[in-house]
């Protein structure tokens, strides 16, 4: 994207009036998710800007992809907490169980052994 002023190209960044010095082109993802199909679809936008703001909008693309990663990485990491998490609290309920038997068990047991015991003769 170009403007034209006259003959001049000038800068497509608003409020710029600068000549054009170089073409940044944009990468902008269809979406934000971890699928790896989706990461392949994107739209790139060539834009026209002066020197100064071919370097900014590189930089922003680049911070743009880098915050795209750690995003997908942070979903990964808060998928494989809550898997975590689900089976630890699986294990915990069974532990739980576990014990609320044995606490039966060991009452069972302490009352047959308070018992009176008879002898056969
Ligand atoms: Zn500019």
């Amino acid at each position: 994207m170009v403007r034209r002023i006259g003959k001049l190209q000038r800068c497509a960044v608003q409020g710029c009036r600068a000549a054009v010095s170089g073409v940044v082109e944009i990468e902008l993802p269809a979406t934000w998710t971890a699928d790896e199909a989706a990461l392949a679809l994107t739209a790139t936008v060539p834009v026209g800007a002066c020197r100064w703001h071919v370097a900014e909008l590189s930089r922003r693309q680049r911070a743009m992809h880098t915050a795209r990663r750690d995003l997908i990485s942070a979903l990964e990491v808060i998928e494989l907490a809550i898997a975590t998490e689900s089976a630890l609290r699986a294990d915990l309920a069974t532990t739980q169980d576990r014990a609320l038997q044995a606490q039966a068990d060991l009452a069972e047991a302490e009352w047959t052994a308070a018992l009176p015991r008879v002898v056969a003769r």
